[in-house]
Formats: structure tokens, C-alpha cells, sequence
């Protein structure tokens, strides 16, 4: 379990440097293999890479973001625009996680988009977003009244494993709709994912149930539905979108809580800033540990891809020691 955690640190440095020597780069995810291929934008890393996942060789799969930013700050430019309006269909989370696709919708009315969170039961934003650390002792389940605009919705959907399986298929057969020739190819690896996932799933729910703490630290507001899938409860530094450093308020609201629950980690965003967490982790005496939301620096390069299950695996790793009080 050890080594995991040395291979991922190893290829986030990796990444850093490869960013650094050549930004540019970093957006083209292609092959070039083969100017024939249908061509698919996803939105962000995670939706990149399970699409890339299922589709393997078979299609030109891109990230229309480049995998080096912040994804809740990102908004496409006009040369984006141009990329998207030749490609045969653009992949997105949905559920507000690119607030921009409207203006996409709206250039280019006969883009296909698949919208991988239609459908799910989302959850609203919680009040931390708004009044900062105070909100903590508000009730999570928000007024069932409250309207459903935009910036209400909590947009970390893809977070849940429950949520990535169902992903899984419907990224299988939209592939399988632009181009039915490889039909078996994405049945295949759709299936190979989907059991990937479930083995995952299970292992968080095994390792949770036995857990007496629930609650756990967050840089950002980014684990609800992960925390729900397993009836624990996050407890973040920042709102939704903010990954900016907390204030020295939070910064101690979080201490106490490390102290009262007996947490022994603290969490800072996978490839993102740790001073914050460093902060709390000295007072409170416990230990920093990365969490991946995958919105920022993800490492794409190099000889070894990181995929969405091995995230997901570092992340239950690292939940559950920082339980183990
Ligand atoms: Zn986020």
C-alpha cells in the first residue's frame, strides 16, 4: 500500500516538471494515429480519462481542458470553440461542473453532448460555500424548497464510484453510437472498467463499515457524494469552488475538530497547495496526506498513466487512515 502512494507522488512530480518544461503540450492528448477517427472532447481529467479508458485506440479522445488547471476556473477560448465545432461529440459531467457548456450550446447548436450526470440524484450546495467556516454546524440536508438554479447544485458528482459506474455505460454506448464498427472493443473495455469500479466500490464499503469515525477533512467542498455513498460526513476547509488558502479562522475551526474527533489526517488537493493543511496538521499534532478531486494537476504524461481507479484508490487509503483514531 505503501509503494502506491510513492508511485503517485513520483508521478506528480513528474507531472509538475512536464507542465513546467512544456505547457503547451499539455493539451494534446491525441495520437494522430489516424486523422480518420471520430473525434471526442471530454470536459475535464476524469471524464477524460474513462472515456479514453473505454474507447482506447479506436477513437481520437481529447480533454478540452488542459489537464494542468483549475477546473472550476476554466472557461473555453475562441480556438476551443473552433476544436469543438469539428468534433463528432463533446463528453461532460453535467450538473454544473462546466458552467460554460451553455455558451457552447449556444455557438454550436449541433454539437451532440452527452451529459453524464442526467439523471442522478444531485445533491444541493451546501451552505459553506457562502458563509464560510461558520456553516459547519448547519444541517446538511438543505431545505428540500430551495430552487434549483445552477449554482446550487453541488457538481462533484463524479466523485462517487456509484456514479463513475453508470458513467462507464453511458460514455459504452454514446461511443458505440459514433462508431458501431468497434462496438465489441467498447463493450469490452466498458465491461473491464465497470468491474474495476464495483471491486473498488466494495472495498470502500468494507473498509467504512468498520469504521467508528465518520468524519474526515477536506481542502474543498468536493466530497459529498462520496461522503453519502458511505454515510460519512465531510468536513471542508473551503466551499465548492474555492481552492484558495483558508482563512485563520477555518484554519483553527479545524484544529478543534481534529482534536474533538480524534482525526489524524489532514487533507490538501492532490497536486494543488498544502500550506493550509500543513498549518492545521503542526497545531493539531496529525499528519497531511493528498486527496484527489482531479480538477487540478493530474499527471498525463510519462510512461505510466494514473487512472481514475488508482485516485480513487489513494483517496480511500487515505480516508481511512486519517479514520483511524
Ligand atoms: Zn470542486
Amino acid at each position: 500500500m505503501k509503494t502506491i502512494k510513492k508511485v503517485l507522488l513520483f508521478f506528480a512530480l513528474l507531472g509538475l516538471v512536464a507542465c513546467q518544461a512544456n505547457p503547451a503540450e499539455n493539451k494534446d492528448n491525441s495520437t494522430d494515429k489516424n486523422p480518420q477517427q471520430p473525434v471526442v472532447y471530454t470536459s475535464f481529467y476524469p471524464i477524460y480519462d474513462l472515456t479514453k479508458s473505454i474507447a482506447g485506440e479506436d477513437l481520437d479522445v481529447k480533454s478540452l481542458m488542459p489537464l494542468d488547471v483549475e477546473a472550476h476556473d476554466w472557461e473555453p477560448s475562441a480556438k476551443d470553440m473552433k476544436d469543438l465545432s469539428s468534433a463528432d461529440l463533446l463528453i461532460i459531467n453535467g450538473a454544473s461542473m462546466e458552467p460554460w457548456v451553455d455558451q457552447v450550446k449556444e455557438a454550436l447548436p449541433d454539437l451532440k453532448i452527452l451529459d453524464l450526470s442526467q439523471g442522478l440524484d444531485l445533491l444541493n450546495a451546501s451552505e459553506d460555500e457562502h458563509e464560510e467556516a461558520d456553516a459547519h454546524d448547519h444541517d446538511h440536508e438543505e431545505a428540500e424548497d430551495h430552487h434549483h438554479h445552477h449554482s446550487d447544485t453541488d457538481p462533484h458528482t463524479f466523485l462517487s464510484i456509484k456514479n463513475a459506474i453508470q458513467y462507464v455505460d453511458k460514455i459504452n454506448l454514446a461511443l458505440k453510437e459514433i462508431q458501431p464498427d468497434t462496438s465489441q472493443n467498447f463493450d469490452q473495455r466498458s465491461k473491464d472498467l465497470s468491474q474495476e469500479l464495483t471491486d473498488l466500490l466494495t472495498k470502500y464499503q468494507k473498509v467504512f463499515s468498520e469504521k467508528k469515525s465518520k468524519t474526515f477533512i477536506v481542502p474543498h467542498s468536493a466530497f459529498a457524494y462520496l461522503a453519502k455513498d458511505f454515510n460519512l460526513d465531510q468536513y471542508p476547509l473551503q466551499g465548492l469552488t474555492s481552492v484558495d488558502e483558508p482563512d485563520l479562522k477555518t484554519i483553527q475551526a479545524a484544529i478543534t475538530t481534529c482534536e474533538k474527533l480524534g482525526i489524524t489526517k489532514v487533507f490538501y488537493e492532490y497536486g494543488g497547495p498544502s500550506k493550509g493543511a500543513e498549518t492545521i496538521a503542526k497545531e493539531a499534532k496529525v499528519e497531511t496526506a493528498p486527496l484527489a478531486t482531479m480538477e487540478m494537476q493530474v499527471p498525463s504524461k510519462g510512461s505510466k498513466e494514473v487512472h481514475y481507479v488508482d485516485l480513487m484508490e489513494m483517496n480511500l487509503e487515505n480516508i481511512s487512515e486519517s479514520l483511524d483514531s
